[in-house]
């Protein structure tokens, strides 16, 4: 595997490829970011993955700080796949001195969910993904359904900024033994916290079961409630979101002062 730092290198290295598959990501790597470069390594020619944490797309500066990371360790795993290129810039490669900040038209998503209590993350996601994909003349990008919300980001930014050409696949969210869903932040959770953090995936799906049958006001608050007991310290959202052709029952919520996300598509 090549490790490039730097977009010049990269974008020449690349040039003489033409099917490109391309895994972002922030690093810590775990298996769900390992299944996207599985699968990108089964379909494209060449597998690009980067790790960059990106400072735009935190509105909590501590969070920024306390992002895990474990560049060695993820070296290796990337080795043991035989992914191609790993992209390992820093902030002034990605964003240099005289980068042009543009804002992002991407509608009312930009501050609903995730958007809304994590204001300027989905405009910070964006900024790095045009700059990414300017380096990264990628054909297929694999990204994970994990962060749902995000991939209909992305989805309206490649037409946004005229990449109609590129194929964005969304991979199913991995899960560990207990369902939670794999996440760089449950590095931060205790052996206690990481058992109770599984009740988030049990809630989902108690109100997937329920929520054609019941009110679905009720079934967030018992939801909201059962969370709350199970050692949850806030739960900022259960909502349903409908998107065409999905439907998706999506949370946020805090334990042992670390935010997690999840969701379960319905249809
Ligand atoms: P991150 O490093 O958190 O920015 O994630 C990089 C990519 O990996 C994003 O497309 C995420 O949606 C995806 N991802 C993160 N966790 C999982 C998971 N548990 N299962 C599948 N994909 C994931």
């Amino acid at each position: 595997m090549k490790v490039i730092r730097t977009a010049n290198e990269l974008t020449k290295v690349l040039s003489i490829h033409n099917n490109i598959g391309f895994v972002p990501t922030m690093g810590c790597l775990h298996e769900g970011h390992l299944c996207l470069v599985k699968k990108s390594k089964l379909t494209n020619e060449i597998t690009v993955c980067s790790i960059f944490v990106n400072p735009a797309q935190f509105n909590d500066p501590k969070d920024y700080k306390l992002y895990p990371v474990t560049i060695d360790e993820d070296i290796t795993k990337l080795e043991s796949l035989h992914c191609d290129i790993l992209f390992l810039p820093g902030v002034e490669e990605v964003y240099p001195a005289n980068y042009q900040n543009k804002y992002y038209q991407i509608g009312e998503i930009e501050n609903l969910w995730e958007g809304f209590y994590r204001p300027g993350h989905f405009q910070g996601v964006c900024k790095v993904m045009d700059r990414l994909l300017d380096i990264v003349p990628a054909t297929d990008l694999w990204m994970g359904q994990k962060d749902f919300q995000q991939c209909m980001v992305i989805e309206k930014l490649l037409v946004l900024t005229n990449r109609k050409n590129i194929t964005l696949h969304r991979i199913e969210t991995i899960r560990s033994n207990s369902g939670l869903a794999l996440s760089s932040r449950n590095q931060r959770l205790s052996d206690d916290g990481i058992i109770k953090a599984a009740t988030l995936y049990e809630s989902l799906q108690l109100v997937q079961k329920l929520y054609q049958k019941e009110d679905f006001t009720k079934l967030e608050q018992y939801a909201k409630e059962d969370l709350l007991q199970n050692g949850f310290e806030e739960i900022e959202y259960i909502s349903v979101i409908q998107k065409e052709p999905s439907v998706v029952i999506a949370a946020a919520a805090w334990i042992e002062g670390v935010r997690l996300i999840d969701n379960i598509i319905l249809n």
